[in-house]
């Protein structure tokens, strides 16, 4: 017998996510110790950052936020040797103070020597102070005795002011520490996201008094920039793609050399006068972003990478078996561990957060791994636990933390709901020619009623067209063209006539995917013969050109939204049946029906008035042969 989705959610409700394991709570749990052993559902990239990390590999990873990037990078400067670690020195140049001098001393020493020269200089700057206390008292004692007292008096002010002005030549000489590894217990991990050239790449402040003794000296305004930092480690930078093409120039060069001078990055600033000597910078790169980030890349840069190192794509989910399960119940463990304050949490709160793992998945038999979310979740559950004073996290907590913590677009969602409630905008009882109740997604979390309009007019042209507006993008354009094919062989009219305007109201942010084509094929039709559509209906599914029902992606948050808006009966895919995962405060809002075929969409959808007749003539229409179709059009 079929499944109907009452009782696939039935079945959902009281599965035993933990699947008889007797754990009672999560600090049961052990926690590894090394990052790279934390990382759960990433096993392809794992191998690599390993394979790399052993190899000395540059890394591109590509995929969405929030899954792991850059702790798969701070894992890598983990796993590297930290025997190779080095302190870098900046010294003045006394030949030319435009090109101060580097040194590489092992990590530690750097601190040390610059200790030496301090105490050195202060020993020097005694020395000279006791020497002009003595000239001065001199002075003074010998205009006493001649009686010239007034040059005295003048000759010490002069000699103390010189010593004022005079910065003693030894201070100047202190080196600077540049990059210093003696509190590093591994390698660094340096995060160069978003830096600016001076950031990523080393800067020379600018002295606004560069002569006179005034002038700070030039080495003491170099300042190491990122990939300096990065030397012995990992050097990471996110959205890759937004570093300008000269950083990325500059970069690949770092890369390619293994050191860079410094200089000041501005222009029209002194330190640009400035040009140390190469300082070392050899650091693993790992370049992340999503797909886009490919092309806002310098193809030099990525090809460097390509070459010598590896890419690899990060999972959005995993699938749904007991160990990865055990793997997820571990990564709570993780976070309460690694946040230190919150309570661990018990088994009901474990199976809540598992079953909004597989309701984020958005896919049958999946679990998410946008884990920084989750993460999220976890904290504001545990937060509210311990306003409560609970011992321990649990269900309660994790639904309330649900409804606090909603994202950007659900929060946005939420309010265009109550908004074009108050406007009227969403008709969700009584019926209505051309218009029906069409779902969409909004960001990736949260759902929204989209409600379509469809009106045929004679057309004034040689042949019709549809006419599609609200901003469709790419694919919901041609949904729109897939629609009309389904159009001439399922009205059987001449369209040829016709001009087909469909808008889709309020999509201010514009519509992708295919998503609606149900929804438009049914407002068309009811537009063309004229049979009104029921408004307490929703519809989401894609539509093929044969009038096959095709899977959508976000069935789970589009029922609820269609729920929240006050709809009674959602259509979807039936392939999309098992993806429901809709919270309990649901169930009893909306009845779900799956269907495979426009008529059923249709069936479901019109009101009965001559429904019927349509229907008839539909069918006789869907199931002519296809040569017959043919010659009689
Ligand atoms: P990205 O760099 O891809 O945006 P992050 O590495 O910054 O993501 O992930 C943020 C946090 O989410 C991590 O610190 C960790 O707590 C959690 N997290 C993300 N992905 C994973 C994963 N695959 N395994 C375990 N924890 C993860």
């Amino acid at each position: 017998m079929e499944k109907t989705v009452s009782d696939i959610l039935e079945k959902n409700a009281d599965e035993d996510l933990l699947l008889g394991s007797g754990i009672s709570d999560s600090s049961e749990i052990e926690v590894p110790s090394r990052l790279i052993d934390q990382v759960i559902g990433q096993e392809n990239a794992v191998e690599v950052i390993k394979k790399a990390a052993t190899q000395r590999r540059h890394v591109m990873m590509l995929g969405n936020p929030g899954t792991g990037k850059s702790m798969l990078a701070k894992a890598m400067a983990e796993l590297l040797p930290k025997e190779e670690l080095k302190d870098v020195l900046v010294y003045p140049n006394l030949e030319d103070s435009n090109n101060p001098v580097i040194r590489t001393v092992a990590a530690g020493r750097g601190k040390q020597i610059v200790a030496a020269h301090k105490a050195e200089a202060a020993k020097r700057k005694q020395m000279r102070n006791t020497l002009m206390m003595l000239l001065v008292f001199g002075i003074m004692g010998y205009s006493l005795i001649t009686g010239q007292w007034l040059m005295g008096i003048i000759a010490s002010a002069f000699v103390f002011m010189a010593l004022q002005y005079m910065r003693p030549r030894e201070e100047m000489m202190v080196p600077k520490l540049l990059v210093s590894n003696e509190e590093n217990a591994t390698a660094p991990f340096i995060d160069g996201t978003g830096s600016h050239a001076g950031a990523l790449l080393g800067d020379v402040r600018h002295d606004p008094f560069q002569s006179g003794g005034l002038e700070t000296p030039s080495h003491d305004r170099v300042e190491a920039g990122a990939i300096h930092k990065a030397n012995g480690g990992v050097l990471f930078i996110d959205e890759i793609n937004t570093l300008t093409p000269h950083s990325q120039q500059n970069l690949l060069t770092a890369l390619q050399e293994g050191q860079f001078p410094i200089t000041g990055q501005s222009e029209r600033s002194s330190g640009a006068m400035v040009r140390t000597e190469d300082v070392p910078c050899r650091f693993i790169m790992i370049a992340a972003g999503n797909l886009d980030a490919m092309q806002g890349m310098h193809p030099a840069l990525r090809s460097r990478i390509r070459g010598y190192g590896y890419e690899v794509y990060m999972q959005d989910t995993m699938p749904d078996t007991p160990e990865n399960r055990e793997k997820f119940v571990r990564f709570i463990a993780q976070e309460v561990k690694n946040d230190g304050k919150i309570p661990h949490f018990d088994r009901s709160a474990i199976e809540e957060v598992l079953r909004e793992a597989q309701r984020r998945s958005n896919r049958k038999g999946h679990l998410t791994l946008k884990l920084r979310d989750m993460g999220g979740l976890i904290r504001v559950a545990g937060d509210i636990a311990r306003q409560d004073g609970a011992e321990k996290t649990t269900a309660e907590h994790v639904l309330r933390a649900k409804g606090s913590a909603r994202s950007i677009e659900q929060q946005i969602s939420d309010e265009y709901i109550q908004r074009s409630r108050d406007y009227d905008l969403t008709v969700v009882t009584g019926t209505e020619v051309g218009r029906v109740n069409g779902l969409a997604v909004m960001g990736s979390d949260s759902g929204s009623v989209l409600p379509i309009m469809a009106e045929v007019t004679p057309t004034q042209g040689a042949t019709g067209a549809v006419i599609a507006t609200g901003q469709l993008k790419e694919i919901a354009q041609e949904s729109i063209k897939n629609v009309s094919a389904v159009l001439k062989k399922f009205t059987g009219k001449d369209i040829k006539n016709m001009d087909i305007h469909v808008q889709f109201i309020g999509t201010y942010g514009g519509v992708e995917g295919d998503s609606a084509s149900i929804s438009v094929a049914t407002a068309v039709i009811s537009a063309i013969e004229g049979i009104p559509v029921r408004q307490d209906v929703a519809m989401t599914g894609s539509l093929s050109v044969r009038g096959d029902v095709l899977p959508i992606g976000g069935v789970t948050y589009k029922i609820e939204a269609a729920a929240k808006a006050g709809i009674k009966k959602v259509i979807i895919p039936r392939s999309n049946a098992d993806d429901v995962l809709i919270e309990d405060r649901y169930r009893e809002m909306v009845e779900i029906v799956p269907v495979d075929h426009i008529e059923e969409v249709l069936e479901e959808a019109l009101v009965p008035q001559n429904r019927e007749l349509f229907l008839d003539k539909l069918k006789k229409l869907a199931t002519r042969p296809v040569k017959k179709a043919f010659e009689s059009s």
